[in-house]
């Protein structure tokens, strides 16, 4: 049995991974969640799962909790969810991180610091604090197990391998909303033609990364941070039926893929069960499907966000702070139908020229830099 704490109970990996829990109660008990955005679903959640603590948005949500569950420990906001993380220290506890955004670094530090293992689906903690991350996980019990479908992938793939026979990491993109748009089309794109991904729905924040492809960039550095590769040996293709998830190509010319339908519960079942192999409820794929399938080469002209990302790899430390606090802050920007869909890549390339970079950033420095750039785009846009 394993005990869970799933922070971002309420999106839609949050909701995947509850479906989990539900069809494997036998395997898993759901003691903590955290939820943000929608309070009503939290309220469900708490009805249906005999939790010991969660975390909310406000003081006033809290109060209104407690009014109903006295015995629920509570807590709300950002350090709420370091306090979810870290409460009752004696107890094992597997936490899940399905928060979007950079939201999710501190509270990853904090449970692997206290040797808990962290499932991880918010890349973005990677993307910033990807340094800090790894020289944790060198002193700690815990493990980093990744969500994300291309990296679970590859994962599979790599599980037991020498890393010094691999020659190549390839994750697959379905391409987002625009894939088949010229650059000319892209200036007219909007808010709701970039929400309307071609293969499956997700956070909205996602969607728009996918539309962009700053997604596949994230996920570049995100495989870099989790494989310990030199960047220049990931790459991405796209592939828009998005069966294929991942190749690993070896030195001795072998190319090994992951295939499965496209359905996020299978990363997540196969993360929560890991080291074991067991039924899951993630759709099936039938063989034939493959009978049609294509892959394209990504145009980082077309996708100028590709490189802007592996740019600020490249240039390291507090440059994927930028990068990351730039596009959530234009995300934002976009979906408040502030800006159009091209400012984005914009903001981006603005504020990573203006940059200074700090060479390794503390927690502190991240967070200090993450807020000084949301503040001043979100100002003058
Ligand atoms: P979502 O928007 O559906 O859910 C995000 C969750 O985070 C919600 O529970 C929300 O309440 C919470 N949250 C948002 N802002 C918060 C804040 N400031 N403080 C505390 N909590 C906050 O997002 P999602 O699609 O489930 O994606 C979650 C993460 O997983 C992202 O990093 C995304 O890139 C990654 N991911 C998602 C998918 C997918 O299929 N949805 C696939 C691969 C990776
Ligand atoms: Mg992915």
């Amino acid at each position: 049995m394993k005990n869970i704490y799933l922070l971002g109970a309420t999106g839609s990996i949050g909701e995947q991974t509850i479906e989990i829990i539900r069809a494997n109660p036998q395997d898993f008990k759901l003691k903590g969640i955290s939820g943000y955005s929608n309070f009503a679903k939290v309220k469900k959640i708490i009805e249906e799962f005999d939790l010991d603590v969660v975390c909310v948005k406000s003081k006033e949500e809290v109060n209104q909790l407690k009014k109903s569950n006295n015995y629920l420990n509570c807590f709300y906001g950002e350090n709420g969810l370091v306090d979810l993380v870290s409460f009752n220290p004696k107890e094992e506890i597997v936490i899940i991180n399905a928060l979007v955004g950079m939201v999710g670094l501190k509270p990853t530090i904090k449970a692997l610091e206290m040797n808990r293992d962290v499932l991880l689906a918010n890349k973005e903690t990677l993307v910033v604090g990807g340094h800090i991350i790894n020289s944790i996980l060198k002193n700690s019990r815990a493990k980093l197990y990744p969500i994300d479908s291309e990296h679970n992938a590859l994962w599979q793939t790599l599980d037991g391998v020498d890393l010094k026979t691999v020659k190549r990491l390839v994750i697959t993109a379905s391409g987002g909303a625009f894939r088949d748009k010229t650059r000319d089309e892209l200036e007219k794109v909007s808010l709701r033609d970039a929400l309307n991904h071609p293969n499956w729905e997700m956070g909205k924040k996602i969607t728009i990364d996918s539309a962009t492809m700053m997604n596949k960039g994230f996920e570049i550095i995100e495989a870099a941070f989790l494989f310990d590769f030199d960047i220049n040996q990931v790459d991405a293709i796209i592939h828009r039926e998005s069966l294929v998830h991942s190749f690993v190509e070896f030195v001795d010319g072998s190319i090994i893929a992951q295939i499965a339908d496209h359905d996020m519960r299978l990363p997540i079942h196969y993360a929560m069960y890991y080291p074991k192999r067991s039924n899951s409820i993630a759709k099936k794929l039938d063989l034939l499907q493959l009978n049609n399938v294509h892959f394209e080469v990504l145009d980082e002209k077309r996708f100028p966000c590709i490189k802007y990302a592996k740019d600020a790899f490249n240039i390291g430390g507090s440059m994927r702070t930028v990068l990351n606090a730039a596009n959530e802050v234009a995300v934002k920007l976009f979906i408040e139908n502030k800006i159009g869909f091209l400012d984005i890549e914009k903001i981006i390339y603005q504020e990573m020229q203006r940059h200074q970079v700090i060479d390794f950033p503390s927690v502190e420095e991240i967070y200090q830099i993450d807020s000084e750039i949301k503040q001043r785009v979100y100002t003058e846009y």
